[in-house]
């Protein structure tokens, strides 16, 4: 590529750039200043599972990973210089780069977890007191989980009027454009700390292979985030407010692992919308770019709320909460992790989980909400098992959206809505074709019965090739019993709420 420089300047003062959750080239301040700094650059990724306090991703985050990754060392390459890779602790590596190579200065994009702003002050802290240059900048939101505040300088607890005085607050930047080129700096090998291939990285899985699918699904990186953004905001966008709830054809933007991983920022999603809203280039009305940027403001609020409740994945909000008789029941959570509960609606929505990495929110409240209130089972084993399966498990909204869905959280949803699966999936999946496509042996039911089987007359069922019991089950409990049940073990709790 003319006008190129590689990595190749091995003397003088580097920049060095650490990458985290902000797996991209545009949009990114760490990166956009360490280049405006007039410094050879030194891009790195470091794989650190050996601070315990920080949440390992769960499989389907690192499969993930792996593809950005790949796609970031590219992009990277093409523009001059490099994503080195490390395996073990920041703190080690990052000492280990600095000594080596003649680092003068260290920039990054802030993370929000408790136990990562730990280890980012302390290692600010180090690198400080050995008169390094140390910058962090915000790339993942809109808005700073402190800069947002009620009159009173308090935390939000509810969304509506977080949400409001957020905008009030002002507009949010324009985006960066991505460095055109970047002056590498190679590594040296005096390095006590070796470098890593990807594939030393091991984060795909091998035998067996449970990715096939999401390989043909997805595409991770900053084309692929890039990609799926252009495809809604050129189609679903218009009839977005209503049509998101559809889990049957394609309603939503799938941005959610790219923001996760960072691959597009908040702030590139937002200039794009208004952009497109601004230039009636979309047939979308006001009411669905309002919607949209408001589900994008439910995940600031999902930040907001782990800032100010770092405890957020493993303790409930309410702490009235804690008296929950939860139940533990292995058969039941086997049933529903593998989409066997005989309800077809939450059946299909645990296997597209499984196959394909991510589900429909509107899904994702119904099988949370049989979880929680028809199984009895604490919402930290269904949060649990989402962190390992979801292709987009965040720390903040994953943790967020089960407690709002147990009734437990900030601005939750009140505990007596229980979610009643037929009725959810008659209104949501009304020809049956979502369940139809994730559970195949139910797709010669007619409409009326897809979502009940139990309800088919028998000839129906024959006709359709199915034995319940045998080869699709009987329900796991019954709705109506079930219901009842969760709602006295719910009213049971006192009434007053702590946080
Ligand atoms: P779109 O409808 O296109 O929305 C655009 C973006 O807004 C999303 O990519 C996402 O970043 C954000 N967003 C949308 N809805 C929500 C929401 N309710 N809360 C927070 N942010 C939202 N989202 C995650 O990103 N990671 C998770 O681990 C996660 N776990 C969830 C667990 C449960 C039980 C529930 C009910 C919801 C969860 N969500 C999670 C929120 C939501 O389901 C997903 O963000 C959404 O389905 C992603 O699809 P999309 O990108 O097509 O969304």
């Amino acid at each position: 590529m003319q006008g190129v420089l590689t990595d190749t300047d091995v003397a003088g003062e580097a920049c060095l750039v650490w990458l985290r959750d902000d797996l991209r080239l545009a949009d990114n301040p760490a990166l956009t200043a360490a280049v405006a700094s007039g410094k050879p650059v030194i891009a790195v990724f470091i794989f650190d599972q050996a601070n315990t306090a920080i949440r390992p991703l769960g499989a389907a985050a690192r499969w993930w990973l792996h593809g950005s990754l790949e796609r970031l060392q590219q992009a990277l390459r093409d523009r001059g210089a490099s994503l080195v890779l490390f395996k073990g602790p920041s703190a080690t590596i990052l000492a280990d780069i600095i000594k080596a190579a003649g680092v003068s200065a260290v920039f990054w994009n802030r993370r929000y977890g408790a136990a990562e702003r730990a280890q980012d002050a302390a290692i600010k802290e180090k690198l400080k007191a050995d008169g390094i240059e140390a910058r962090s900048f915000n790339s993942h939101l809109l808005y700073e989980p402190w800069e947002v505040k009620t009159k009173t300088d308090t935390a939000f607890k509810v969304f509506t009027p977080f949400w409001r005085a957020a905008r009030e607050k002002s507009v949010p930047a324009a985006p960066l454009p991505a460095p055109q080129a970047i002056r590498g700096r190679a590594l040296p090998d005096t390095l006590s700390m070796r470098p890593v291939t990807l594939a030393e990285l091991a984060l795909r899985p091998e035998k067996p292979n449970w990715a096939a699918e999401m390989e043909t699904l997805w595409q991770p990186g900053e084309d692929g985030a890039a990609g799926n953004l252009d495809l809604f905001l050129g189609e679903a966008i218009n009839g977005y407010g209503e049509n998101r709830n559809r889990p049957d054809f394609r309603s939503t933007s799938r941005l959610s692992p790219h923001l996760r991983f960072g691959e597009i920022s908040p702030r590139q999603i937002w200039a794009s919308t208004t952009l497109a809203f601004e230039s009636g280039a979309s047939a979308g009305k006001e009411r669905d770019f309002d919607k949209f940027l408001a589900e994008v403001g439910w995940r600031e609020f999902s930040y907001h709320l782990l800032y100010q409740f770092p405890a957020l994945a493993s303790a409930n909000f309410q702490g009235r909460f804690d008296a929950f008789p939860w139940r533990h029941n292995p058969e039941h959570l086997k049933a529903w992790q593998q989409g066997r509960t005989g309800y077809p609606i939450v059946d299909a929505g645990m296997r597209e989980l499984w196959r394909t990495g991510w589900m429909h929110n509107r899904v994702r409240m119904i099988v949370a909400s049989f979880l929680i209130k028809h199984l009895m089972i604490d919402w930290r084993v269904g949060e649990d098992w989402f962190w390992n399966t979801l292709v987009d498990a965040d720390p903040a909204s994953n943790a967020a959206s089960w407690q709002w869905v147990a009734g437990s959280g900030a601005d939750a949803a009140p505990y007596y809505r229980i979610f009643a699966p037929v009725l959810q999936g008659e209104k949501f999946d009304p020809k049956g074709e979502y369940v139809r496509h994730y559970v195949p042996e139910l797709a010669g039911l007619p409409n009326d019965v897809i979502h009940k089987p139990w309800e088919a007359a028998h000839p129906v069922l024959t006709r359709a090739g199915i034995r319940l019991g045998t080869n699709y089950p009987h329900p796991v409990v019954s709705h109506i019993e079930a219901r009842d049940k969760a709602l006295a073990a719910f009213k049971s709790l006192s009434p007053e709420t702590t946080a």
